[in-house]
């Protein structure tokens, strides 16, 4: 496994690997959940590459840039172990020259939702992967629909600058109790952890009502919100019933939708979602 900290090497490093090449682009702290990115990306490519950075950009003032958690080792070892060919861990200044000026702006579909929460997050995305994307001229790159307004986003992107190259949306890991994995599951102390387990199973029940045949929209936020209501140590920070193209919020549920959620628990703000 070749591992590279500035462009320089990357460009060199990248000019040997075959083709196919699938990119994951990740901000460390690796789990289960990048580890199925990482294996759907050995499946279908040549060659595997991923890159390591948290990237200021995508994080608002008083977000947890400072302190979100990295152990380098532990993910080179993991990505060693999975079998990944190349790996990228640029610092900020290389990621981000003292001349680099250009922002990229996906428009109205990055406001909304998580974008309207944190304002800016995704110009940092949409910014940062179309740099990884010059940067290693992928012919795949592997995004995980647990971040479902993400995979939006950079699809976007991606049709819009014409650029060549397909991103495969890979399905949410989940613990064995349903909570989705997250680099910040970490903050959680042990009652929150067990608390968190509201977020999956709010949506699963949602995800029965559709079943059952509701298709009011306004119903299935509320049987959310007055689920996660019921957990003390959860505040809710918004829940969507949207289309699950165009973001827009739905009243009636006649097309693919995307039921998306953000909570609060102790000092972690966590996301999950599903589609119906
Ligand atoms: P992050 O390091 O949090 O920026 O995540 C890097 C990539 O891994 C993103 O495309 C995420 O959507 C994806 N990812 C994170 N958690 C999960 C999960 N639990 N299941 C599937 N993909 C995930």
């Amino acid at each position: 496994m070749i591992v590279v900290d500035t462009v320089q090497a990357l460009r060199s490093a990248r000019g040997n690997l075959a083709e196919p090449l699938g990119l994951v682009p990740t901000m460390g702290f690796l789990h289960a959940g990048h580890m199925a990115l990482v294996d759907a990306a050995r499946a279908q490519n040549a060659t595997v590459a991923v890159s390591i950075f948290v990237n200021p950009k995508q994080f608002g003032p008083n977000e947890d840039f400072a302190t979100y958690p990295r152990d380098l080792d532990r993910d080179l070892a993991m990505l060693r172990q999975a079998g990944v060919d190349l790996v990228f861990v640029p610092s900020v200044e290389e990621m981000y020259p003292a001349d680099f000026s250009t922002t990229v702006d996906v428009g109205p579909i990055g406001e909304v939702l998580e974008g309207a929460r944190r304002p800016g997050h995704f110009r940092g995305v949409a910014t940062v992967v179309a740099r990884l994307f010059g940067l290693f001229q992928p012919q795949r790159a592997y995004f995980g629909q647990k971040d479902a307004q993400q995979c939006v986003v950079v699809k976007r992107l991606v049709a819009d600058l014409g650029l060549p190259l397909e991103i495969v949306v890979v399905p949410t890991v989940r613990e064995p109790d349903g909570l989705a994995m997250s680099s910040r599951n970490v903050y959680l102390n042990p009652k929150e952890r067990v608390a968190a387990r509201v977020l999956s199973a709010s949506l699963r029940l949602a995800e029965q009502h559709f079943r059952d045949g509701e298709r009011d929209a306004e119903t299935l936020r509320r049987l959310v919100r007055e689920t996660v209501s019921r957990e003390p140590l959860v505040r809710l920070d918004y829940v969507s019933v949207a289309d699950a193209s165009t973001l827009a919020e739905l009243e009636v549920v006649d097309r693919p939708a995307l039921v998306s959620m953000a909570a609060w628990v102790g000092r972690a703000r966590l996301i999950d979602n599903i589609l119906l």
